[in-house]
């Protein structure tokens, strides 16, 4: 790779990752400075297209680069000193404003920074903006934004997938070094498989949530959107650990995740769980995965057939259980505290309501209404408890496998990226598409997706998922993937 200082061009920040520009910034062959503005203009050409920023911060990205370049050249940098990445926009960020894609935080500025966007700046990294999602990260498709929707890199007249549609795009067209999504039943790694790029979801608890506005809090995770696997373990490395602002964080060591990451695949035990190659999938995206499974075979994996009878279930509980605690979470936004407020109304309560009516949108109001409904009096048993109770079994059988198998393998979505407006009318077609994913939410578990193929010149993404607290393992099998295959050097021509 070469970088002409001063005077990159586009072609050289497509075959960027975090770890070739680390060398480059660490050897002084070009400045933090120099990197954000390159990106910047690679924004600015590309943002009319792909629409994946809600919120480009300029200014704040060069002083972040300056301060940068300080550090680097006193040799006290860390890995991600200088590294211009992006944020999803329901990650807040003290100073800058935090939308959540919906008119309700329009004209948020938080106070304070997520705990991910605290960590990153205190390693010198450089925030270029705030990725575009559904509004409060419910969606697959990234249409259900209040401002606009995210194109995919690899065809315009395609969704990027969703909620993290915006980072997906956003890495996809080389905009950035990475971004941070949210996942809480498949938003980093649904965009991640349409846009061709790495999603990891990390174990729940793994990665502190502070800061990341709630959408279904038992199941919310943060994540690395990034090129290549060993850029999402290094990013990971960097975000994991344990909070005491976050009760649910997990108060173990964190690894390094780039120690085991070349240590090859033999004697892996692969389960291939039957259940995900079942109706609805597209042809052209099992061919790929099945061929898929031959690669990681020859790399000396043991692959076998199992059965997860209880994932059937996986979509069913999922929509009981987010909408509920959706509808929870979602009572603060009252025009009271702070976001919009409607301010012509006669009394109190005409002004929360009017404030929720005008405030939300279609796909968040009818989450509110689901859970509402599910979690009233008389439903409660119904509904809830009842889904509480499948998760419980779901977990377990996740967990059984594992004392079985290393990871497990599958696709990310049954399709490739779908068009514009194709589904928008039809919630139930939108959902479907999170059915292979919702199931490491719903069990806590880490799962990864890694470009596998291309399906009529779309990106098709792998899916693994590993035990809780299992990621080296799946960054040790997705990196033997990586380094067999050539998907993730595939660019879309923009
Ligand atoms: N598409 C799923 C939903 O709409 C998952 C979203 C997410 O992971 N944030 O709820």
């Amino acid at each position: 790779l070469f970088l002409n200082r001063g005077n990159m061009n586009q072609d050289d920040l497509k075959n960027l990752t975090i770890e070739n520009a680390r060398d480059l910034l660490d050897s002084h062959q070009i400045s933090s400075l120099e990197l954000t503005e390159a990106y910047l203009e690679r924004i600015e050409n590309t943002e009319s297209d792909v629409n994946s920023f809600v919120t480009v911060s300029k200014e704040t990205a060069r002083n972040d680069a300056k301060n940068a370049d300080v550090l680097i050249n006193s040799g006290s940098q860390n890995l991600l000193t200088g590294i211009p990445l992006q944020l999803k926009d329901n990650l807040c960020t003290s100073g800058i404003r935090t939308t959540c894609s919906s008119k309700m935080l329009e004209n948020f500025i938080p106070p304070y920074d997520a705990f991910v966007a605290e960590k990153l700046k205190k390693q010198g990294a450089v925030l270029l903006g705030k990725g575009n999602l559904d509004e409060f990260a419910m969606g697959s498709s990234t249409e259900n934004s209040a401002f606009q929707s995210t194109k995919n890199p690899f065809d315009i007249t395609r969704v990027p997938g969703g909620s993290s549609g915006g980072p997906a795009a956003s890495v996809s067209a080389s905009q950035c070094l990475f971004s941070l999504g949210s996942d809480t039943g498949g938003s980093i790694r649904q965009p991640a498989s349409l846009c061709g790029v790495v999603g990891l979801k990390p174990t729940y608890g793994r990665v502190s949530r502070y800061g990341l506005i709630a959408f279904a809090s038992s199941l919310d995770q943060i994540g690395p959107i990034t090129h290549t696997v060993k850029d999402s373990a290094m990013v990971l490395n960097n975000i994991a650990g344990f909070d005491s602002k976050d009760s649910t964080s997990l108060n173990v060591p964190v690894p390094n995740y780039l120690d085991k990451i070349d240590h090859g695949i033999k004697g892996f035990k692969i389960g291939v769980p039957k259940e995900y190659f079942q109706k609805g999938i597209d042809p052209g995206v099992e061919k790929i995965i099945r061929d898929s499974l031959k690669v990681l075979e020859d790399l000396g994996a043991e692959i076998s057939e199992i059965s997860l009878p209880l994932t059937s279930y996986a979509l069913a509980v999922y929509y009981i259980i987010a909408p509920s605690e959706a509808s929870a979470n979602l009572t603060r936004y009252d025009g009271v505290k702070y976001g919009f407020n409607y301010s012509n109304a006669e009394n109190m309560w005409e002004g929360i309501e009017k404030t929720r009516q005008f405030g939300f949108g279609d796909e968040v109001k009818r989450r509110i209404l689901l859970g509402t409904y599910a979690l009233s009096s008389g439903y409660y048993d119904a509904f809830y408890l009842k889904a509480q109770k499948v998760r419980t079994l779901i977990r377990k059988e996740f967990e059984d496998a594992f004392q079985s198998y290393d990871v497990l393998a599958m696709p990310t979505s049954p399709s490739t990226a779908f068009k514009l407006n194709e589904k928008m009318n039809d919630p139930m077609q939108m959902y479907l598409n999170d059915i292979f994913t919702i199931p490491a939410n719903i069990a806590g578990i880490p799962s990864i997706s890694i470009p596998a193929g291309m399906n009529n010149g779309l990106p098709v993404g792998l899916q693994m998922m590993a035990g809780a607290l299992q990621e080296e393992k799946l960054f040790q099998t997705s990196y033997a993937f990586e380094q067999a295959t050539d998907w993730h050097k595939i660019k879309p021509d923009i």
